[in-house]
């Protein structure tokens, strides 16, 4: 026996001999007639709540390369929260990880590569962006080598250990016509983005200084902390790993580039960690409009991830600021303390799917190569400031409008809606 749905049955029972019927909704009470057609007919398109998310053949495709901690823990499973990418490709120096990796997010084992066979992505059409999380020195090569096989490029912080390499990978971005983008979440995050709002809309009053802070203990022990703890394959110590985000922070907050820098590195010469590469450097930066930038980092200490904007008439604070998962955003002032309670959003799917619209849209991602290089600089900067003991003065023309810095802002107001 057919089944058939009590909405279609009724409707059968309501069919009258010309062909069409009335709708049983359009005889209630209102005493409206509409005429709808008795079969299944298309209708206009209805209007959307929001905008419509790719479906699964419009995704661009992303090949990973380096599964790491970062790679595996915070990055790939992201994919699913992001509306624009997916995954279809690995590169690998651990084939029987990257098979199991790929069994996992169901990826082709023909599209698994090795650092060998690294130049094949040329050959394969699935893939659109190649998304480099290596250690840093590593960075320049397999950048240089993703866009001259076609390939649009998000590449991890830091960009890499020379401008000399900076400038490459940017100089092969233009050559090749590709997207180069620096993997500057916590620019795509909301509290940090609320943040960089509330500065430039004058909320704490005029902006006098900045503090930021970012250290924890490296571990010997731990595989991903022994290249970090070699000076060639990390660029530099604390600094180059996550003083980067003390740096990124007080450009970002302050909305200025620097002009003078000062600088003192502090290490234990007993602790066989620092043979290389540093432990504590403690940074200030000079803004043009007078602001004043006081940052660390530490690869020493228990864990601080901090960041705090000291106006005339507010402070606003950030701890943890640009944590993965957590965040907390207050403001004090005369009036007291009120904690601005953003819900949280996955910024690593954030970040995905900002490069993804800048290829659809062929617009320049909100932390370009010159985003990463600029870093660069500056932390080269900052080893000399400390080297010589003086105060130098930094020149770039690098500049961000407002609205370069609070783009991406829409995700705010999305989750203030929510
Ligand atoms: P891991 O050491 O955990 O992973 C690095 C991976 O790179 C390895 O697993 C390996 O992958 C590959 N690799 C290739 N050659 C080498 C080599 N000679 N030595 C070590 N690894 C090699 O590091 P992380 O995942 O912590 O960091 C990777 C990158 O991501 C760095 O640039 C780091 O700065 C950045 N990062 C960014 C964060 C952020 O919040 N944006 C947070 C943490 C890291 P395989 O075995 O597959 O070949």
């Amino acid at each position: 026996m057919n089944a058939v749905a009590p909405d279609l049955l009724r409707r059968r029972l309501l069919q009258g001999a010309g062909g069409s019927l009335l709708a049983a909704s359009a005889l209630g009470a209102a005493g409206a007639q509409t005429r709808v057609p008795e079969r299944a007919s298309g209708q206009p398109m209805p209007e959307l709540a929001r905008p419509l998310p790719a479906g699964p053949q419009r995704r661009l495709g992303w090949a990973v390369v380096g599964l790491g901690n970062f790679a595996l823990n915070q990055m790939l499973p992201s994919f699913a929260d992001s509306k624009h990418a997916r995954l279809v490709a690995l590169v690998s120096g651990n084939r029987d990880k990257a098979r199991e990796v790929a069994g996992h997010y169901g990826v082709e084992d023909d599209n698994i590569y090795g650092y060998d066979d690294f130049d094949r992505i040329a050959e394969n059409d699935a893939i659109d962006v190649v998304y480099i999380v290596l250690p840093p020195a590593l960075h320049a090569d397999y950048t240089i080598r993703a866009l001259e096989a076609g390939k649009h490029v998000l590449c991890e912080k830091p960009m890499a250990p020379t401008v000399a390499e900076c400038d490459a990978m940017i100089e092969a971005a233009d050559r090749a016509g590709r997207k180069l983008m620096i993997a500057y979440r916590a620019q795509y995050q909301a509290h940090n983005l609320e943040a960089i709002r509330m500065i430039q809309d004058g909320e704490l009053g005029a902006l006098k200084y900045i503090t930021s802070a970012h250290s924890r203990n490296t571990n010997p022990e731990e595989p991903a902390d022994q290249w970090r703890l070699q000076k060639e394959m990390a660029g530099g110590g604390s600094l180059f790993d996550i003083g980067i985000y003390s740096l990124n922070a007080a450009r970002y907050l302050s909305g200025e580039e620097p002009v003078r820098i000062s600088a003192s590195i502090h290490s234990d010469a007993s602790d066989p960690r620092f043979r290389e590469v540093e432990d504590l450097v403690l940074f200030r930066l000079e803004f043009p409009s007078g602001v004043i930038a006081n940052c660390s980092s530490g690869f020493s200490t228990a864990s601080m991830n901090r960041a705090t904007a000291v106006g005339a008439d507010a402070v606003l604070t950030m701890e943890p600021a640009t944590d993965y998962y957590r965040h907390s955003l207050s403001v004090s002032s005369k009036d007291g303390t009120r904690e601005l309670g953003l819900r949280e959003d996955n910024q690593f799917a954030q970040e995905i799917d900002h490069l993804c619209e800048c290829i659809r849209a062929d617009t320049t991602p909100k932390t370009p190569g010159a985003e990463g290089r600029q870093d660069v600089r500056l932390m080269l900067a900052i080893y000399e400031a400390a080297r010589s003991g003086r105060t130098m003065p930094f020149e770039s023309d690098y500049r961000r409008s407002r609205e370069e810095l609070l783009r991406g802002y829409a995700i705010v107001e999305a989750l203030k809606q929510a």
